[in-house]
């Protein structure tokens, strides 16, 4: 038995793969201690891991406050989180011994930690995977229409964080990479290599394990037993940029009344009485279980994130893709090339428009096709299993 730290401080994105991962460790024996912010408590505990957390407003305050419009400034404020997140991580640890460190592939500084402790690192990477050179290349395009001194100051930040963080914590950044992406001897990305865009540029200690899908939480106010027969087009933006009250109503007008069982998923910020009197054939709900509901369902309308795209694929669920930010265009490519679906741009959309494309995806049988081999890629490609198979093929190598 070996005792794991992992570090995970992401969103509901970056949680949910890894935790079919800490219950196969711990099922083969592994002690994990899981770090995360107090909204997820429950949730890990659940597998068994000894959950601490660190204070996630500041965590998220400290976050935003890099900045928010240049993809340098976010690795700016993924530096800001560093006093955050590495003393308390410290403090709670003092004393305990630990044989390797899981860390997220973007928040909670798990790089940095890993260096401190000197501990064997495993990258735990929710999103598709970059190398340093795909990451420089995406800054470059990034920074074209950035104004000199706009990236001057940027960079300025970035070296005073790093020195500082050099000063306090006896590390060396040598890179924008290193925080934002995490780089460690070894990378489990949840999804085939054939998925990852050019996935043949990943070495071998980048190991595309396919999704990571595990059962969460049971929801009491949730009938799955509804759907039999009736497999339903299901609607969400997923967890975090999922305020779009106008694009809830736009789905109501473009599915209300038709032949469609409709459920969305509106998010916990949004009230339910925010949408107006809701048609008969929708079932609208703050939150659902969405894996469990993609067992159902038979046609899915996504922001594209990686999970949600995932986990639809997995259970043969064609998308209609609605990218808004972040990785979501880029997975939204990925989507159509392989033919699984379509993409729509949120600027723009209407709800005949939305109404047609549902319409086209349903009945195209290419599309169907497509869905099918991915689902059969997806399924066999070994999810949490084969990343705990590579966990622990990493502890010999590592003579742990
Ligand atoms: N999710 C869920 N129920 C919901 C909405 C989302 O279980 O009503 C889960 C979904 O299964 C996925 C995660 O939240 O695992 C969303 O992650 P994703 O990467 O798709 O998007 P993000 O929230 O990071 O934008």
């Amino acid at each position: 038995m070996a005792r794991v730290l992992f570090i995970n401080a992401g969103s509901e994105g970056h949680i949910n793969p890894t935790i079919g991962v800490v219950q196969e460790l711990i099922s083969r024996g592994e002690e994990v201690v899981f770090f995360t912010i107090e909204a997820f408590r429950e949730r890990i505990e659940k597998t068994g891991a000894t959950v601490r957390t660190f204070d996630g407003q500041k965590f998220i305050k400290a976050f935003i406050s890099g900045g928010r419009n240049h993809l340098l400034e976010r690795v700016n404020g993924l530096l800001l989180t560093a006093d955050i997140v590495i003393p308390s991580v410290l403090e709670q640890i003092k004393g305990e011994h630990f044989d390797y460190i899981i860390h997220d592939s973007m928040f909670g500084c798990g790089h940095l930690l890993a260096k401190i402790l000197k501990l064997p690192a495993i990258n735990s990477c929710t999103s598709f995977a970059e190398t340093k050179l795909s990451f420089d290349q995406t800054i470059e395009h990034l920074s074209q229409n950035v104004p000199t001194e706009v990236l001057t100051r940027i960079n300025a930040d970035f070296l005073n964080l790093t020195t500082k963080i050099k000063e306090t914590y006896g590390v060396e950044i040598s890179s924008p990479y290193e925080v934002f992406c995490n780089p460690a001897p070894l990378t489990i990305v949840y999804t085939t290599r054939e998925f990852q865009p050019t996935g043949e540029a990943f070495d071998q200690t980048y190991k595309f394990v396919g999704p990571s899908i595990s059962s969460r939480l049971s929801q009491e106010d949730f009938d799955l037993t509804a759907f039999e027969g009736k497999s339903p087009i299901y609607i969400s933006l997923g967890t975090v940029l999922n305020q779009a009250i106008d694009f809830y109503k736009l789905c109501l007008k473009a599915f209300g009344n038709t032949e469609h069982t409709v459920v969305m998923s509106i998010g916990e910020q949004t009230p339910l009485d925010a949408l107006g009197e809701i048609p008969e054939n929708f079932i609208v709900k703050n939150y659902v279980p969405q894996t469990e509901l993609l067992q159902y369902t038979k046609l899915f309308i996504t922001h594209g994130g990686m999970n949600s795209t995932n986990e639809a694929l997995y259970n043969g669920v064609p998308l209609i893709v609605i990218p808004l930010s972040a990785d979501q265009p880029i997975i939204a490519k990925q989507v159509t090339n392989i033919g699984a679906g379509i993409q729509l741009q949120m600027e723009s959309l209407t709800a005949n428009q939305l109404n047609e494309a549902a319409n086209h995806v349903l009945n195209t049988p290419s599309i169907h096709k497509a869905v099918a081999n991915i689902k059969e890629c997806f399924q066999q490609s070994g999810g949490y299993h084969k990343a705990v198979d590579e966990i622990f093929k990493f502890k010999i190598q590592y003579d742990i």
